[in-house]
């Protein structure tokens, strides 16, 4: 099936359009390919490029590089988080090891923001876990000692607090962490593409349609032509299942955002003119909701199994509705046609919540499945995968192999099955928080 992207993502509509864009059209051979151009797949290319600077890369991807979820995300990068999607990994060794990856992931972009001198309105303003129910307070208290166990600077807000900080009356009650960066998703990822060694290939617009494992080579199918390869590494992160990866073991959540325009002078100082935010649910499925340092709000609120190849723009704009809905009720004040676009994305997830870091077999590599973490996450397993696949080691791997591995699927329907109603349910309990 062909992947079909809608165009109305404003973290991409904000960036210039790009030239030089190439899609294969011969049959090539290589030393490395890299499938999936995202944060994983070009930080895979990018240390690639670094460690063997005479060898043939190329890059591939379906859509235009860095134009699916890792442009199409709400921009946290984050130091900790509460919820997995809809699992919690309650125990502190394990969340631990968990929020250990988060750290090198963090320190994995910021190197490469300093690298390359890269804007990407990086704000280091931590972010809020906010609920607009009292009862959620025992979740938070809870939270909190986890965090102080483990040394991470927070505080529990009120609503006055709340109000004034993030200009709606709608919590309750929050807890702030210091740490965890908002940025601009779309411009981290098009420093990824601009600064690509120059001995990396990058091909768009192809999809790899099927691949086939030879004694000594990888052969892969695209429409206009295949590539043979020594070594692949898979970073197509939602869409690894529709490859045939790991197939019982990760699973495809479609989510949709919308992002308001900027607000007027009149309109920011009805909401009391915060500074730039941003809220996590407590509930997993509550929304997610941005003010933006161009004063945008930005929102998702939706998480569903769809068909991750394409969301029809009547589908999408049934989520607008929602989403318009969850920012009347948080700015009752603000008018009701400030939304500017609406989109979908693609995320991957597993059973436990643990993500995907291996070696498939001597020259087949993948890395994804990072839920709502892959802004570091997956720039940190882009780069550590390609280390790995030359045969290396690093204290990274070290720290990304002592997590425990994801977990078997049963099959499907009873999967599709599975997932829906667990969806319903935490949809239920979180219908406070839409
Ligand atoms: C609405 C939304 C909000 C999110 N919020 C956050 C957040 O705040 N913080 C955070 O850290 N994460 C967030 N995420 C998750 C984050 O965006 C992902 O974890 C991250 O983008 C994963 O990067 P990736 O490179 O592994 O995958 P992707 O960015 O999905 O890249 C995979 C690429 O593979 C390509 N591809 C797929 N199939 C093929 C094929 N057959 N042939 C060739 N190419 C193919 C795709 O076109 C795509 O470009 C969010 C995601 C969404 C959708």
């Amino acid at each position: 099936m062909e992947l079909i992207n809608d165009n109305r993502c404003s973290w991409i509509n904000d960036l210039n359009s790009r030239s030089n864009i190439k899609s294969l059209s011969s049959n090539l051979n290589c030393e490395w390919l890299i499938i999936g151009a995202g944060y994983t797949g070009l930080s895979a290319a990018r240390k690639l490029g670094q460690l063997y600077p005479n060898k043939k890369i190329i890059i591939v991807d379906a859509q235009l590089a860095g134009e699916g979820a890792s442009s199409r995300n709400s921009g946290y990068l984050v130091d900790t988080t509460l919820n997995d999607g809809f699992t919690s990994n309650k125990e502190l060794e394990n969340y631990k090891k968990k929020t250990d990856i988060y750290k090198l992931g963090i320190e994995a972009v910021k190197r490469f923001i300093k690298e390359h001198q890269v804007d990407c309105d990086w704000n280091e303003c931590g972010k809020y876990f906010a609920s607009s129910k009292e009862e959620d307070k025992k979740i938070l208290e809870n939270f909190s000692q986890t965090l102080s166990k483990l040394g991470f600077k927070h505080n529990i807000l009120s609503n006055k607090d709340l109000t004034q900080r993030l200009g709606t009356n709608f919590y309750t009650i929050a807890l702030h962490t210091k740490g965890g960066i908002l940025l601009h998703p779309g411009k981290l990822v098009r420093a990824m593409i601009d600064t690509l060694p120059e001995n990396v290939e990058l091909y768009e617009n192809s999809q790899l349609l099927n691949w086939n494992n030879l004694n000594n080579y990888i052969n892969c199918n695209f429409k206009n032509g295949s590539i043979k390869t020594k070594k692949v590494i898979f970073a197509t992160n939602g869409f690894l299942k529709s490859l045939g990866i790991k197939i019982n073991y990760n699973f495809p959540i479609t989510l949709t955002a919308s992002m308001t325009r900027s607000l007027t002078d009149d309109e920011f100082k009805s909401i009391g003119e915060p500074k730039e935010w941003g809220v996590l649910p407590v509930k997993p499925m509550g929304a997610t909701i941005r003010m933006t340092n161009d004063r945008r709000i930005l929102i998702r609120n939706t998480a569903e199994v769809h068909n991750p190849f394409l969301m029809p723009k009547s589908v999408l704009e049934k989520r607008s509705i929602k989403q318009k809905i969850g920012i009347k009720r948080r700015f009752p004040q603000l008018p009701d046609d400030i939304i500017q676009s609406t989109w979908s994305g693609i995320v991957s997830r597993t059973r436990n919540s643990s993500q995907i870091f291996e070696k498939l077999n001597e020259n087949i590599y993948v890395a994804g499945c990072y839920n709502g973490s892959g802004i570091g996450v997956g720039t940190l397993f882009g780069e550590q995968i390609a280390i790995k696949a030359s045969n290396e080691n690093t204290g990274e791997i070290e720290i990304i192999e002592a997590r425990k591995k994801a977990t078997w699927l049963p099959p499907q329907p009873f999967l599709d099955l599975g997932i829906k109603t667990r969806l319903i349910y935490e949809r239920l309990k979180a219908r406070s928080e839409i």
